[in-house]
Formats: C-alpha cells, sequence, structure tokens
C-alpha cells in the first residue's frame, strides 16, 4: 500500500482491523468471551502491571472493541480512543478522569437533554459543580472560569436545536485558561465535522446515534486528541500524580499522547464499569463502514425537507444551520461544510396542539425518543427528552412547547415529504 494517508471513506471501512490472525475471518469476529489466558506468569504481571497492553477481562478490553476503539480514533484525528456502554458513560468517565470533589466544568446550555440533567444531578452528588455558558455568547464562557475549572464541554451541532458552536472560539477560551475543551460530536459524528482540528482536546460520542446508524445498539466512545498537556499544573492528579496502585507510574509522563484514554480505561472504566458488549461494538462498527454514504443521504434529505416546511402554511419557523438566511449557516458553512447534519427543529403555528397532532399523525415517521436511525424519527421534546427540564430550561434548550423534532432518515425524501405533509394537514 501507498504511504499517502488513507481517505475518510477507507478508513471507516479498514481503520482498526484487519483479517482474524487465526481463523482468516475478513469481518472482525465478535470475541464473545470475558476473559483471555495469560502467556505464562510473568505475562499476567506485566498487563496487571501495565508494562505492557494486551487483553485481561473484557470489562476493560476485548479485540471487537479495540477495533472500534481505533476505527473511531482514526475518523477523528486522536490518537487514542475508548469505547463504552452508552454516551452517558462516555460522560462520566471523562469527567471522573477530570475532576476531583469540589471541581467545576463549564458546559454550553445548548446540550441534549439527558446531558444537562446528568450534570445537574447525579455529577452534583459526585461534587462536580457544573456552570452554564452561552454558545452564542464566547464570552460567557470567558466569565464563567473560576480556579475551580477544570474543563469546557460544548456539542459542535447542538441536540436539539440545530446550534453549530464556534468551537475554534471556545478553544481559543479554554486553551488561555490551559483547560481542556471536551467536544460532543454525536450529532455531527467526523463525517460532518472533526472538533480536534478545531482545537479540541476529547471528542465523545453517543455511538448510540449515526455512528451506529441503524438504532439498534447502545454505546459511547472517548476520543483522545494527544494534544493537551496534564502535567503542565497539578489540575488533574490522576494523570499527573504518581499512582500508587500502578507501581507509582506517572499515566501522563509514562504515556503521553494516549494517557487520557488509557486512564479512562485503566481507572474509570476498571472501577466504574460500563463496559460496552462485544456484540455491539459489532454491529456499531458494521454501521461505521456506511456512515459516509449515510450521513450525506441523511444531510441531503434533511435539507430538502427544510427548505419544504419553511415554504409549508402551516409551519411558522424550522432551524435547520443548512438553510440560507439561518442564524448559524455561517458557522455550519465553516464547520460543516458537507452538511448541517439529519436533526432538527421546527415550529407549528398551531402551537402544542398541532404538534401533537402532526407528531400523531404521521406513519413514515416513528414517534420515539433516538435520533441517528436510518429511519426518519419524530419528537415533541418538551413533553419528552426534555420533560424534567423547567419551561425557562426547556427553552434554553431549543425546546420550547411549540417546538418538533425530527431526525431525518434515508429514505426517499419525496416519502419523507408526503408523509409529513398528509400529517400536517
Ligand atoms: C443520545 C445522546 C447522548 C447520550 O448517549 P446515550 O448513548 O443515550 O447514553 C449524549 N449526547 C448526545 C448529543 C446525544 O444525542
Amino acid at each position: 500500500m501507498s504511504d499517502k494517508p488513507q481517505g475518510f471513506n477507507t478508513l471507516a471501512v479498514h481503520a482498526g482491523a484487519q483479517p482474524d490472525p487465526t481463523t482468516g475471518a475478513r469481518a472482525t469476529p465478535i470475541y464473545q468471551t470475558t476473559s483471555f489466558v495469560f502467556d505464562d506468569t510473568e505475562h499476567a504481571a506485566n498487563l496487571f502491571g501495565l508494562k505492557a497492553f494486551g487483553n485481561i477481562y473484557t470489562r476493560i478490553m476485548n479485540p471487537t472493541q479495540d477495533v472500534l476503539e481505533q476505527r473511531v480514533a482514526a475518523l477523528e484525528g486522536g490518537t487514542a480512543a475508548l469505547a463504552v456502554a452508552s454516551g452517558h458513560s462516555a460522560q462520566l468517565l471523562v469527567f471522573h478522569t477530570m475532576l476531583q470533589p469540589g471541581d467545576e466544568f463549564i458546559a454550553a446550555k445548548k446540550l441534549y437533554g439527558g446531558s444537562i440533567n446528568q450534570f445537574n444531578h447525579s455529577f452534583k452528588s459526585f461534587g462536580w459543580n457544573v456552570k452554564w455558558a452561552d454558545p452564542d455568547d464566547i464570552s460567557s464562557f470567558e466569565a464563567a472560569i473560576t480556579p475551580k475549572t477544570k474543563a469546557i464541554f460544548i456539542e459542535s451541532i447542538a441536540n436539539p436545536g440545530g446550534v453549530v458552536t464556534d468551537i475554534e472560539a471556545i478553544a481559543a477560551v479554554a486553551q488561555k485558561a490551559g483547560i481542556p475543551l471536551i467536544v460532543d460530536n454525536t450529532m455531527a459524528t467526523p463525517y460532518l465535522v472533526q472538533p480536534i482540528k478545531h482545537g479540541a482536546n476529547i471528542v465523545i460520542h453517543s455511538l448510540t446515534k449515526f455512528i451506529g446508524g441503524h438504532g439498534n445498539s447502545m454505546g459511547g466512545i472517548i476520543v483522545d486528541g494527544g494534544n493537551f498537556d496534564w502535567s503542565a499544573s497539578d489540575n488533574y492528579p490522576k494523570l499527573s500524580e504518581a499512582l500508587d496502585e500502578y507501581h507509582g507510574v506517572k499515566l501522563h509522563e509514562a504515556l503521553g499522547g494516549i494517557s487520557f484514554a488509557i486512564a479512562c480505561r485503566v481507572l474509570g472504566l476498571r472501577d466504574l464499569g460500563p463496559a460496552i458488549s462485544p456484540f455491539n461494538a459489532f454491529m456499531i462498527q458494521t454501521g461505521l463502514e456506511t456512515l459516509p454514504l449515510r450521513m450525506q443521504r441523511h444531510c441531503d434529505n434533511a435539507l430538502a425537507v427544510a427548505q419544504h416546511l419553511q415554504n409549508h402554511d402551516k409551519v411558522a419557523w424550522v432551524s435547520y444551520a443548512g438553510l440560507p438566511g439561518d442564524k448559524y449557516n455561517k458557522l455550519a458553512q465553516k464547520y460543516a461544510p458537507k452538511g448541517a447534519g439529519a436533526v432538527f427543529t421546527f415550529g407549528l403555528k398551531g402551537g402544542h396542539e398541532a404538534g401533537v397532532k402532526l407528531v400523531e399523525g404521521v406513519e413514515l415517521f416513528s414517534h420515539l425518543a433516538n435520533i441517528g436511525d436510518t429511519r426518519s424519527l419524530i419528537i415533541h421534546p418538551a413533553s419528552t427528552t426534555h420533560s424534567q427540564l423547567s419551561d425557562e430550561q426547556k427553552t434554553e434548550a431549543g425546546a420550547a412547547p411549540d417546538t418538533v423534532r425530527i431526525s431525518v432518515g434515508i429514505e426517499d425524501v419525496a416519502d419523507i415529504i408526503a408523509d409529513l405533509d398528509k400529517a400536517l394537514g
């Protein structure tokens, strides 16, 4: 093979995988085993002491998961990755690795509703304190920084409101403060946006959505950008200080650019335990192979549906960053030139009641709480995904009561539009 770096489509199919060395199986097998035999006692001791990398027990590492990790790391331009049971557990392990009780982090207000809950409630009970900032106002991130701030968390394309975040501007704030920028890239996928190229240090995904892509498997992943100096301060002791449990090793000093992913694995995943099953890792890998094809179709269909709704007399507004003239269109052109994703919101002139009628009237669309399926999906966020938030939080998160969210699938766009038209009446 040539030395030329491989393109995205090639990496999506091949990165991290080779024919199985024992059987010649071409597709990566599902290594459905809990544990792996050691060569001898020295090998076992080296694996446990982090002197050698290798498989011990599937909670910590498994060959099927390994291929998924290498592939997503390659597609994101990261150094290493850690696959876990869900997007939320990826977030848990990222913050567990960075924060001590009493620490703070800043998060963009426009986030997946589940993340808002996780940060406001469960994380607070660990003593990890979120401060909210407005992704449309970069100075609000700067203003929220205190000596206790250890990280900034944003979404690249934010759920559910069609918001595109100015990653470079926020990365500059993080860099100036000496703290890492974490980007949830679930809605964009690396096909549309590669946050590490724009200055992000850590990327996380819910693999459950577009990367798996078929609405059949839960998963999450943490990608290490390899571009943050965890030893520059004593703010990140799990990375910079000697670990008694591993014979005094300092992870960042010993492992450099892959130390964050390793810390999430050998401390967070080891102790908190949200491992992805080999079967789900296999399903998600299979999904990844067609990610570029699917995402382009998702985006093309979404733009056509958004344009149609914009001209529909029952529709009050459409918030899709791919539409010329949209508030976020300039940022979309910069960060996501191939398309602004497949998920967006629109408001009905008939308000809440019309939203309910639409959701009940569609047939091709499925009414459910997910995004990033091959199938077109619809939901009324205010009464479902965002229902645990206050009215003010709902509006801030882009989920006001008149709002309907759709995740446009890869069916024929004429059929998608016909289904909406019929249900809109
Ligand atoms: C779904 C989602 C999550 C949570 O992922 P799970 O796999 O459901 O745990 C996090 N962020 C975004 C943007 C999501 O859409």
